[in-house]
């Protein structure tokens, strides 16, 4: 336990000593702030954690919708903090559902005992920095408050609903729904008309599950996307055996990727092996590869020209599968490969064949407004008993701006961002000392298997926290210079890949005047992982440490 020095002051921190003290607070109870907390416990500081939902899981605790799961596989998308976890559960598919990955996570908070130290229920809405105590104030939806000497930001980069505002939604008389936020005892669609706006991940997995269940489904696709064949499967007896044979070899082989996940590309360049050979391995990791596919050819971020060979193959591909070439021509994604988030799929193309299914074409006409019985484009009304609203997140910065945190001399994070996110390491911020962020903007985050980013930054921030104890320490900041520099680096890297070639949530394009800043770090973890060792080398290079 870290005892906070607290210096005679006026503040209403001081003056209040009936306030709960704890070395730490974290935000949210999902991958990253369970770690958070068992590391927490281990290095020997009081930990107290706030989760806005009544259990652990975070992503996996509120989205619920049908044909919820992860397109990491299971074997990377887990913990591997400790060898007798990843030694005694089971995973049974390629991809896990959402059912057993909090079934996992609710495993492991009873596992190491983790609910004692969590509030659940319990929404933070501020945390202020006290200058004088060297401490955070922080806040709770219900008027609680706690100092803590540091905060460390669990909240997700993909947690905050984006809810456009159609107008007339208020005098809608059917259900409404988002991905995000589904009900816990399901929906039952059978005999509805069903209208879904977006396609995204979520839409691409929800929607092939309930053109099975409804009366009748109605797409509403703004931007075509790339959809890969899951290719999940349950996995085959022995073969997860064999992984955890020598499971830490495996964990560590994947850090020396980009992605965090071994995958050698069939060849350096989609231009150097000829159109057959090109068009057999595609074809190859198309069947086999899920979201890997994009990993090819290492070139098909970086060249214009073998994109748009990958981006062909695909169309092409979409084409084969989809009976209508009409239908089949809107569902053609026109931007680059991979410049969105790429989404994995199970049947998704071929639910465009069935006959209670429409696709409607929202690129050119938009959205006018939402009726009494459903969705109204021009003199249209697309009839609809219930509307899901898969329209994606506010992500990387939407649960943390969501929240009034000031840093020092009352700054407020909604104002620092205002330019968009900065940050150094995507860990720390400039005016925010003592305050961590998991898998922030500025970090690899959704680049990477987003369990083994929350892992490695925990544990640096572990290191940090003891480093400070060590050398009686009462704070550390990213240094103005710092920041600007990996903003700057950020920004470098991110323009060298086509993944900022287009719209998407990466750059914040789908928030209506959110500043455009590609914001997961495109360097890639090994990039990553070094210069966050080299900062450590450098006694905290970069950091101001007072
Ligand atoms: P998303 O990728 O942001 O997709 C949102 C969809 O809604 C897009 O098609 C978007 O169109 C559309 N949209 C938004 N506003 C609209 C409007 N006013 N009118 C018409 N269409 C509108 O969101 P998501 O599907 O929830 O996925 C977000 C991320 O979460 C994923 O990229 C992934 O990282 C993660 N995720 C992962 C999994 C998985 O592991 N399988 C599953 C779900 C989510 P535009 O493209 O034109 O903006």
């Amino acid at each position: 336990m870290i005892m906070i020095d607290t210096p005679e002051s006026a503040s209403p921190v001081a003056s209040s000593p009936s306030l709960d003290t704890v070395d730490v607070v974290i935000v949210g109870a999902g991958f990253a702030g369970l770690y958070a907390l068992y590391k927490m416990r281990q290095c020997g500081f009081s930990t107290r954690v706030f989760e806005a939902g009544e259990d652990v899981g975070g992503t996996w605790y509120w989205n619920r919708y049908p044909g919820c799961r992860c397109d990491v596989e299971s074997i990377h998308y887990s913990y591997q903090f400790d060898e007798g976890l990843q030694q005694d559960w089971v995973w049974t598919e390629r991809y896990a559902t959402q059912p057993e990955i909090l079934a996992y996570i609710q495993h492991v908070a009873d596992r190491f005992d983790l609910r004692k130290d969590i509030d659940f229920n319990t929404r933070v809405t501020a945390a202020t920095w006290q200058d004088q105590e060297a401490c955070w104030l922080v806040e709770t939806g219900s008027g609680n408050k706690v100092r803590a000497r540091f905060c460390i930001m669990a909240s997700g980069p993909l947690s905050m609903p984006n809810k456009p505002e159609f107008p007339g939604l208020g005098t809608y008389k059917g259900d409404t729904y988002h991905p995000g936020l589904w009900p816990h005892e399901g929906v039952d669609f059978t005999g509805k008309r069903v209208a879904i706006i977006g396609t995204g991940s979520s839409a691409i997995q929800a929607i092939p599950l309930i053109a099975e269940q409804a009366a009748h489904l109605t797409v509403f696709q703004r931007t075509a996307n790339y959809a890969i064949p899951a290719a999940n499967r349950p996995l085959e007896p022995g073969e997860l055996d064999a992984v955890k044979t020598d499971y830490p070899a495996l964990r560590a082989k994947g850090k020396l990727y980009p992605t965090t996940i071994p995958a050698d590309p069939a060849g350096p360049s989609a231009l150097e092996v000829s159109e057959e050979e090109r068009e057999r391995i595609f074809d190859e990791w198309w069947q086999t590869k899920g979201l890997m596919f994009q990993a090819t050819f290492a070139d098909l971020m970086y060249n214009d020209d073998a994109n748009a060979l990958v981006s062909d193959f695909v169309r092409r591909k979409i084409q084969s599968i989809v009976d209508d070439p009409d239908i089949a021509a809107i569902l053609a994604p026109k931007n680059s490969f991979g410049c969105k988030r790429m989404c994995v799929d199970t049947d998704y193309y071929k639910t465009f064949n069935r006959d209670n299914v429409t696709l409607v074409d929202v690129s050119e006409v938009s959205i006018d407004r939402i009726a009494r019985d459903g969705i109204v484009i021009g003199d249209t009304t697309y009839e609809a008993d219930a509307i899901i609203f898969a329209t994606g997140y506010d992500a990387m910065t939407g649960a943390l701006t969501k929240m009034d945190i000031r840093g020092k001399n009352g700054l407020s994070l909604r104002d620092k961002w205002h330019e968009g996110p900065a940050s150094y390491l995507g860990l720390a911020i400039h005016g925010f000392p003592n305050m961590f962020i998991i898998n922030g903007p500025g970090s690899p985050s959704a680049l990477v298997s987003m369990v083994t980013g929350a892992e490695h930054h925990v544990d640096w921030i572990a290191d940090c926290m003891t480093h400070l104890q060590d050398t009686c320490s009462h704070s550390i900041e990213a240094g103005k210079p710092a920041e600007d520099a990996w903003v700057v680096h950020n920004r470098e890297v991110g323009a060298a890949s086509l993944r900022s070639a287009c719209d998407s949530w990466y750059l914040g394009a789908n928030i209506p005047g959110k500043p455009r800043v590609f914001m997961p770090y495109l360097g890639g973890f090994v990039a990553y992982d070094e210069k966050c060792k080299q900062v450590v080398h450098d006694g905290y290079e970069g950091f101001e440490i007072a």
